[in-house]
């Protein structure tokens, strides 16, 4: 389990995120809510180790995560997916995903991720020599995940996943998260359009100013008003 505890954190001597508390069980999927600029982003910089944590704190099973490197974090089974994909776009398929097992040192187990991967997006598979920048934007996101499932995380963070998609695309990647999530593995996904993500998740929180400003089971979510009025767009 992720356990954040009253976290203080942000990307300058500002915090964006301001005494937050949340959890992500084992084997879940948790949704991040918030318009743009309520702190989604800066939360899961914080919980990867990109952004340093003032104060409050972060564990995974037990085990803190603020003080340690991004690289130490990931071996832990904690992956960032990041917002806008972050892919090297000159770099063919197969270098990106092999980059994204770059800690793993086991090559049989590097070989094994690798054919978990295709056979989740076969479309990666068939696309593998190609540049990453000439993938379509779904592509890309497919991308993007299969990259960090190359490291096999028990916990994925996902930001704004759906960034640039059509809406049946971005209904294609939560199937895929969907699959993940049935692996064994947790996600936490952060979008600021809360629909569809409150069908695919169990719990979720709603970010305002970088506090959790509502929390509650998914239906419970998606069903209060307040949420309704604010974050239930079109997807
Ligand atoms: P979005 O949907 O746009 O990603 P978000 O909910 O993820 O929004 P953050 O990007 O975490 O929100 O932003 C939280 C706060 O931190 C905002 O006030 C934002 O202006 C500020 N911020 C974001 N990026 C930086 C940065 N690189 N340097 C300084 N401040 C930043």
């Amino acid at each position: 389990m992720l356990a954040l505890e009253k976290l203080y954190s942000g990307y300058t001597a500002v915090d964006a995120v301001r005494g937050l508390s949340l959890r992500v069980p084992a084997r879940s999927i948790v949704a991040l809510l918030g318009a743009n600029g309520a702190g989604k982003t800066a939360v899961m910089r914080a919980i990867s180790g990109l952004n340093r944590i003032r104060a409050g704190g972060v564990t995974f099973d037990g085990i803190t995560l603020q003080g340690r490197h991004p690289a130490r974090i990931t071996e832990l089974g904690v992956v960032h997916v990041p917002q806008g994909r972050a892919l090297f776009g000159a770099m063919s398929v197969l270098e990106n995903l092999e980059l994204g097992a770059y800690l793993v040192r086991d090559r049989a187990a590097r070989e094994r991720s690798l054919e978990q991967v295709f056979a989740m997006f076969p479309v990666l598979k068939e696309r593998a020599w190609q540049a990453a920048a000439y993938l379509s934007g779904g592509e890309q996101q497919m991308l993007a995940i299969g990259r960090a499932l190359m490291t096999q995380p028990r916990l994925l963070l996902l930001d704004e996943p759906s960034l640039g998609l059509a809406p049946k695309v971005f209904d294609g990647i939560l199937e895929k998260v969907r699959e993940i999530h049935a692996a064994g593995a947790s996600v936490l996904i952060a979008e600021q359009s809360a629909r569809k993500v409150l069908r695919t998740a169990q719990h979720g929180y709603v970010l305002e100013n970088g506090s959790v400003a509502l929390q509650g089971s998914a239906a419970e979510l998606a069903s209060d008003p307040r949420v309704a009025e604010a974050y239930l767009g079109s997807t």
